[in-house]
């Protein structure tokens, strides 16, 4: 096989080098496994068996379905129990693991989809309602397999590159702790939450990789470079051995940027700021001092109900994580932000219900007031451990102020209750919300007499906006975080908390970009949170930057009209070594 480059953009860095896994269809957790030739018999004959319990499967669900509905509904049953025995039915499966080598999973989701689409194209509206059938006899016959010796991506020897076509941010987190070393994705953005998770996790990930997945074969030696917006299929002996060397400086100098912990960013002028990180996970706790955070300014504790999922987690066991974390910070401050579930992103699964626009609907506080009994028991976790360090509890994707009332007087509630149960608490945590949504940064001066703190997520707030799907890949060029209307929005937001007692910072991605610090900076900004490798890179630049000289940049950048031309400005100012970013 020749060398192949593929250009796409890496939106997690670094370098990974391993062997191609192809995820068929990640979201149903489906992977395809190439076999040896020795393996193919027994697969089969697990493809069988699996086969069969799925069929005494749908005989009991028959019958409970006759006692339950009658006869007419149990025939539908009837129709999938004949088509789980169709011997033609079976044949494909049987050819396909065969001839392709592949796992019975794979063989089984792989002809199904097929047969599904051939259906949707037949005249008859009896066949294309058989598709439901055809759906529901996959599930069937996947759920047998899992029981019989249900493959699992450790048992690859080796690092593994997942190719796919995307990734759900629940798919990422489970194959973060398997031997996955980096991503290559069809489809992708640079603020998804995959994509911060696979930052996070220091995963290099490269998106947009159209056709990727009828190029690239199990096995296949991959190399991930998300510096430079690239992968490597079959890479020459030469080529691999220049990556590996890349990769030993990469983790050489990730050892060597470890600072003192809580050491406080300065600028040349002296101007102390405050670098705090975005955490998902306990795991990332050792990174985040390691890379000198002065604490967390961003936990996003969605991420455990992913784990859990399709489980709640309980008040004891956000106890036990929200403990972990107070405890492995201690002493710095933690910003614990209550669950941001809904909008089509992070376990949809755990409040189902068709949203014809679910990122405009039930998202963030909005879904928490729906389901106030789960937000109790996280709440009632975070107060019980605020205990063993410094918590401040922040709520997500606020529009009005009736829901920080609504958050505030739930908090209250629950400081009672915990104290007439005698349970140890902490009754004065500091509250916040979020700036996400353009209504709310426009009030920003009257939700800063509301709260103690405030903190901007300009991931959502650009998305709102300018009206750009932050994970629809066909307007990701107009995701542009420096357009000039989300800067002026910005300055709004300093502006209308400037002159009351509440703390502002910034969490979303911005606060990462160098190019952007300047501006950051110079509308008065001094608290920033981001991912944790970040934290060095952006405590350089401050370190380059006079608070004094910002005002007419920031000034200039408020007047110019349009995204490039920001970009332009920034990357044109002189650096203290007199040389301009290119
Ligand atoms: C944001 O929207 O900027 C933010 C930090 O939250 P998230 O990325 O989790 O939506
Ligand atoms: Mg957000």
């Amino acid at each position: 096989m020749s060398m192949r480059v593929m250009e796409g953009l890496g939106v997690s860095g670094g370098v990974a080098i391993g062997r191609a896994v192809c995820v068929e269809d990640a979201g149903d957790e489906v992977l395809r496994f190439h076999l040896g030739r020795a393996d193919i018999g027994p697969e089969i004959r697990r493809f069988e068996e699996a086969r069969d319990a799925a069929f005494a499967d749908l005989s009991k669900a028959r019958v409970k379905m006759e006692q339950a509905l009658g006869d007419d509904m149990a025939s539908i049953l009837e129709a999938q129990a004949l088509l789980l025995n169709d011997k033609a039915f079976a044949r494909r499966i049987v050819d396909r693991i065969r001839s392709r080598q592949v796992n019975a999973e794979w063989a089984v989701a792989r002809t199904c989809n097929e047969l599904e689409i051939r259906f949707a194209e037949i005249e008859s509206e009896y066949l294309r309602e058989r598709s439901e059938d055809l759906r529901n006899v996959s599930r069937y016959l996947l759920r047998s397999l899992q029981g019989i010796g249900h493959h699992e991506l450790s048992e690859i020897e080796g690092n593994v590159v997942l190719v796919g076509k995307e990734l759900a941010p629940s798919d990422a987190l489970r194959f973060s702790r398997e031997n996955v070393v980096g991503f290559a994705l069809e489809v992708g953005g640079k603020a998804t939450h995959t994509t911060i998770i696979a930052r996070g996790l220091n995963l290099p990930m490269v998106v947009n990789l159209t056709g990727i997945l009828e190029l690239a074969t199990d096995q296949d030696p991959v190399i991930i470079d998300g510096d430079e917006d690239r992968i490597i299929l079959h890479p020459t002996p030469e080529v691999l051995a220049l990556y590996e060397a890349k990769l030993g400086r990469l983790q050489s100098a990730d050892e060597d940027v470890a600072r003192q912990p809580g050491v406080q960013a300065r600028t040349g002028d002296g101007v102390e700021i405050e670098l705090l990180a975005n955490l998902e996970l306990v795991d990332e706790i050792d990174d985040a001092i390691r890379f000198g955070c002065c604490g967390v300014g961003l936990y996003r504790s969605e991420f455990f109900f992913i784990e859990k999922s399709p489980e709640i987690p309980t008040e004891e066991e956000h106890f036990a994580l929200f403990s972990a974390l107070l405890e492995g910070l201690h002493p710095r401050p933690v910003t614990v932000r209550t669950f941001d579930l809904g909008g089509r992103q992070l376990a949809r699964e755990l409040f189902p219900g068709e949203e014809e626009n679910p990122v405009l609907g039930l998202r963030g506080i909005r879904l928490t007031r729906l389901h106030p009994e789960i937000m109790r028991s996280q709440l009632r976790a975070l107060y019980r451990a605020a205990v063993k360090g410094d918590l401040r509890i922040m709520i997500p994707l606020v529009s009005t102020l009736e829901e920080v009332r609504f958050f505030k007087a739930l908090c209250t509630e629950i400081v009672a209750e915990l104290a007439a149960e005698g349970l140890a608490h902490d009754p004065d945590v500091r509250l916040g919300a979020m700036i996400e949504v353009p209504g709310a940064a426009l009030l920003a001066d009257h939700f800063a007499r509301e709260v103690d703190f405030l903190s901007i997520g300009t991931n959502d707030l650009i998305q709102y906006s300018l009206a750009v799907d932050r994970n629809n890949e066909h307007v990701a060029e107009l995701y542009q975080p420096t357009h000039p209307a989300v800067l002026r929005l910005l300055k709004s937001i300093v502006d209308g908390v400037a002159g009351t007692p509440c703390e502002l910072s910034l969490c979303g991605e911005m606060a990462s970009d160098p190019l952007l610090t300047p501006f950051l900076l110079g509308i008065g900004l001094r608290r920033l949170s981001m991912g944790p490798r970040s934290i060095p890179v952006i405590s350089e630049k401050i370190g380059e930057l006079q608070i004094e000289d910002l005002g007419p940049v920031t000034e200039a950048c408020l007047a110019l009209q349009t995204a490039d031309e920001v970009r332009e400005l920034l990357a044109g100012l002189p650096s203290p070594s007199g040389v301009t970013r290119a």
